[in-house]
């Protein structure tokens, strides 16, 4: 039945647990009575753009898909700027991540977007379900360095250290501008490629998700809006597949190949670029099974047994389909998991 099928919708929301995470989203207003100095706007911008570059180009495309390699010094700097973006460790990130694409939007992937645009935005974390411990057994290609794994357990370190040194700077307003108010911009921008990113923009590929494309998620976040690229070939360094889709992650990591810093950066192969193409008549898997979830719900809330067989066998079919696909994409990711990670 379908009925078992149903995502918790908001019984896991855990409201006192996200007290913590609401307070910071509010401390910027307290600029009213710090003000904003000119400091505090250059630490605001500064921090903003380097510590959202640590997401994209470090936890998202070195640590959780590995699409280009560094030394060991520059991986580490990477991580300890990651860690001052205060979204908690490096592998911890990394790894739930992995979980993203290898689950997508089923119950196991951590932020399902088909739980609510709460859920996929930022209720999964202040839930309390995925906490502060890190599954290394997901991310062991980067849990074998010691020193990774101790920024990963002390990833405190990166939010006080920096909420510190802009108080240094630029006292109460470098504080509260420069810091907190970068910080929480810069989680909501992050966190909207997990909600926004799977609700509004175009799909070009069959994914088995509901992935999309958006070209004002991308110059938001430097290029990763362009989602469903991203999940049809999560392997790339690149997400912005043709020219105009802007991707400045991309573009600065290009620069520090030109300085010799990134090695081997991960194109796509042409047989990739032009397969499972929605507008060359391929079956959209993704929109197909998120439908007939909406609609699973809608029987269920009706409490309509025949309704909710109908759809639990036109799932079912959908589900062997969507998980043929899924097979054969997670079994090439696996592969490609298993090698080294440094240059
Ligand atoms: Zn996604
Ligand atoms: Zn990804």
């Amino acid at each position: 039945m379908l009925a078992r099928r149903q995502f918790p919708a908001t019984s896991s929301h855990n409201w006192r647990g996200a007290a913590p995470f609401v307070i910071v989203n509010f401390l910027p207003l307290l600029a009213v009575f710090t003000g904003i100095s000119r400091t505090a706007v250059t630490l605001f911008l500064v921090l903003y753009v380097v510590r959202l570059l640590s997401i994209t180009a470090g936890y998202h495309r070195y640590f959780a898909h590995r699409s280009y390699r560094l030394a060991r010094l520059p991986q580490f700097l990477l991580a300890f700027v990651g860690l001052t973006a205060v979204q908690k460790g490096p592998l911890w990130w990394a790894s739930h991540h992995r979980d993203h694409h290898r689950y997508a939007d089923t119950e196991r992937d951590p932020h399902s977007p088909q739980r609510g645009f709460w859920w996929s935005h930022a209720g999964w974390i202040t839930s309390g379900e995925y906490g502060n411990n890190t599954d290394y057994s997901g991310i062991e290609d980067f849990a074998r360095y010691p020193e990774l794994r101790w920024l990963n357990q002390h990833d405190w370190i990166g939010g006080w250290s920096l909420g510190f040194a802009c108080f240094l700077i630029g006292g109460w307003s470098g504080l509260v501008v420069g810091f907190f108010a970068s910080t929480v911009l810069l989680w909501h921008v992050t966190f909207s490629i997990n909600s926004l990113a799977h609700l509004f923009g175009r799909r070009r590929y069959a994914t088995t998700d509901t992935s999309r494309n958006s070209m004002i998620l991308a110059l938001m976040t430097f290029g990763e809006g362009w989602h469903n690229n991203h999940h049809h070939y999560p392997r790339c360094t690149r997400q912005g597949l043709r020219w105009w889709e802007i991707d400045i992650t991309y573009m600065v990591l290009r620069f520090g190949a030109v300085l010799g810093i990134v090695h081997d950066m991960r194109q796509p192969p042409k047989a990739v670029l032009s397969s499972s193409r929605i507008h060359d008549g391929a079956t959209d898997l993704g929109l197909i099974r998120y439908h007939l979830s909406r609609a699973a719900s809608v029987a269920a809330a009706s409490n309509s047994d025949a309704l909710i067989d109908l759809f639990d066998s036109t799932a079912d079919q959908a589900a062997t389909l969507t998980k043929g696909t899924r097979a054969r994409l997670s079994a090439a990711s696996e592969s490609e998991l298993s090698e080294p990670a440094l240059s």
